[in-house]
């Protein structure tokens, strides 16, 4: 068995392959080598990136700064043309400064291999940038304090789709209490920033419930379709 199909395998995809159907991976599709952008243009885009990094790093502007043992800004190529927006850091991504450590983000980087990236040509970054404490789940107010951040970092990434995992990527990206799953139902692909926003479920649900995964890679396909044909039909 090769490495795709022991990713699909694990996202619970069964395959049904003719002799000359291929699905192979796209090189480029997410790295942005094909985005317009001149030397001098990505400079200016690093020092905003750090400019806005230092802000996080020193932001005090909700109660989660008091608990956090660092922030966890974001990572990944700048520009990038898939960017994966999660929820809040996790106990281990807020000691090591990185979102979506463990196996949590094994898991994410099985996906994202299922469907031809490789995590290290997507930017990654959650919603929230410090943790709450026990994990809890955000409140409104921290996430509209975070907002700002995320939407710098998008305008900065400048992707061509991004990936919402879970509800709280959901409601902080597009401002509505619908969930992935009713998104997904309304077959409607919305946007922020003129980006379009592929809803799917969060890798630590689909590790508790991995008989979703066949539906979340049906969403992670239509992300790949956006990005190669500007459809996700
Ligand atoms: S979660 Fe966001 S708004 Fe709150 S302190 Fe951290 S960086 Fe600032």
């Amino acid at each position: 068995m090769d490495t795709r199909s022991r990713y699909l395998q694990e996202m619970g995809i069964t395959q049904w392959v003719s002799r000359d159907a291929g699905f192979h991976s796209v090189p480029g599709i997410g790295v942005a080598q094909d985005l317009n952008t001149d030397e001098s243009d990505l400079i200016q885009n690093d020092q905003l990136m750090a400019d806005l990094l230092t802000q996080v790093e020193t932001c005090r502007q909700c109660g989660l700064h008091r608990t956090r043992y660092t922030t966890v800004f974001g990572v990944g190529p700048i520009p990038a043309n898939l960017m994966i927006v999660g929820e809040a850091p996790s106990a281990e991504d807020d000691r090591q400064g990185i979102p979506f450590v463990g196996r949590v983000g094994q898991l994410l980087a099985s996906m994202l291999f299922s469907i031809g990236f490789k995590l290290e040509d997507v930017y990654i970054a959650n919603a929230l940038k410090c943790r709450p404490p026990d994990d809890r789940d955000p409140l409104a107010e921290e996430l509209a304090h975070c907002n700002p951040f995320l939407l710098q970092q998008i305008e900065r990434i400048q992707p061509k789709v991004i990936l919402a995992l879970g509800k709280v990527a959901v409601q902080s990206l597009l401002e509505t209490n619908e969930s992935p799953g009713q998104l997904r139902n309304s077959g409607q692909v919305r946007a922020v920033a003129g980006v379009p926003v592929i809803a799917t479920y969060h890798p630590a649900y689909l590790l508790q419930s991995p008989a979703a995964k066949p539906e979340s890679w049906k969403d992670l396909y239509r992300a790949r379709q956006l990005l190669i044909n500007g459809s996700s039909a």
